[in-house]
């Protein structure tokens, strides 16, 4: 019988991992003894970290992505199926197509969502560049800007240990967005504030969640004019005032609110019924040595879906 490995999502850990399974497993699959299927609700895998500079409108659509099919070894059985269930006890999954796929060995790798509808006000007030419609957005309201202040955020997710998305990008584009205004020649008449939340992970009060980048940080941002404010946590947004408020009480204007929203698993991983995370975040449980998760003897999981 041939034994089945499924992979669920073609993203980095999902292409990445396929690729490695067929060069390792050459001979066993040439042979028919293994097969290795990938599905993924998208035919194109998008290289997500140039989202950031798409908000700055210095990588374009085409530019960041590729077609999936076209990354993979040809031996990999590619699909694209939306997979909405998993049953562990029978070792199917559900997709949305009405199709279910079997396996012997199961690999999720589903990533995570940003989901500013988390905190009130946000989805509707602030802007992020986590994904590549909310940069465009963003990148509209940055080339226009004349003067004002934007203000920037980071939330963390609930579930403890958890980081936000690409712990540096938050830096990256405070200093990005220095760059741009002062190239634009707008920068003496925008204000820049990054803010950072009380709780990072190990770290308390912190403008960052590794100690040494926290040290070196306020020198940098001084020498740039950008101010900087440790223990913002972000708890609402007032979209019609255009003003954030902390948990810890204080209250900010913005004419743009530049967020690292909370993240969450994608729906199917969160109704999979074997997440503990906090909040309903979906993180899956996960022994951090062999990537199984825990419980599970033939589920692997890979990426930003691990807690
Ligand atoms: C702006 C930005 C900057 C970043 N910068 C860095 C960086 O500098 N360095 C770094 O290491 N990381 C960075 N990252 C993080 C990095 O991109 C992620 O950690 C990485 O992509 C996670 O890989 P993954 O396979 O877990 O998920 P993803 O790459 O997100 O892939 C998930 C895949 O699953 C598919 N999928 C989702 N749901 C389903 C479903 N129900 N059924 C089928 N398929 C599904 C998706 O279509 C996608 O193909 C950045 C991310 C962003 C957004």
């Amino acid at each position: 019988m041939t034994h089945r490995i499924l992979i669920i999502g073609g993203g980095i850990g999902g292409t990445m991992t396929a690729n490695h399974l067929v060069t390792k497993l050459y001979p066993e699959i040439r042979s028919g003894k293994v097969q290795v299927t990938m599905l993924s609700n998208s035919p194109w895998h998008y290289y997500k970290p140039a989202f950031m500079y798409v908000a700055f409108n210095s990588f374009f659509r085409d530019e960041l992505r590729r077609p999936q099919r076209g990354l993979l070894r040809p031996e990999i059985d590619f699909q694209v199926e939306d997979v909405e269930g998993f049953d562990f006890t029978s070792n199917q999954v559900r997709c949305k197509s009405g199709r279910s796929f079997g396996y012997d060995h199961l690999v999720i790798s589903t990533g995570c969502i940003p989901s500013p509808e988390r905190i009130e006000g946000l989805k509707e007030g602030g802007d992020h560049f986590y994904q590549h419609g909310p940069a465009r957005q963003l990148a509209d309201k940055l080339s226009k800007i004349e003067k004002g202040r934007i203000f920037v955020t980071v939330s963390f997710p609930k579930t403890p240990n958890v980081p936000h998305q690409c712990g540096i990008a938050p830096i990256e584009t405070t200093l990005m967005l220095d760059d741009m205004l002062r190239k634009r020649g707008v920068r003496d008449k925008v204000e820049i504030v990054y803010t950072y939340p009380v709780v990072s992970q190990l770290l308390r009060n912190c403008l960052f969640l590794q100690k040494d980048t926290c040290e070196v940080l306020p020198t940098i941002f001084d020498q740039r004019g950008i101010k900087f404010q440790r223990g913002f946590t972000l708890d609402r947004v007032d979209p019609g005032a255009k003003v954030a408020y902390s948990a810890e009480g204080k209250e900010e204007n913005f004419d743009i609110l530049m967020a690292t929203p909370p993240i969450c698993a994608v729906q199917a991983v969160r109704d999979s019924g074997i997440s503990e995370a906090a909040d309903d975040e979906g993180w899956l449980p996960t022994d951090h040595e062999s990537m199984k998760v825990l419980g599970l003897e033939n589920v692997y999981v890979l990426g930003d879906t691990v807690d």
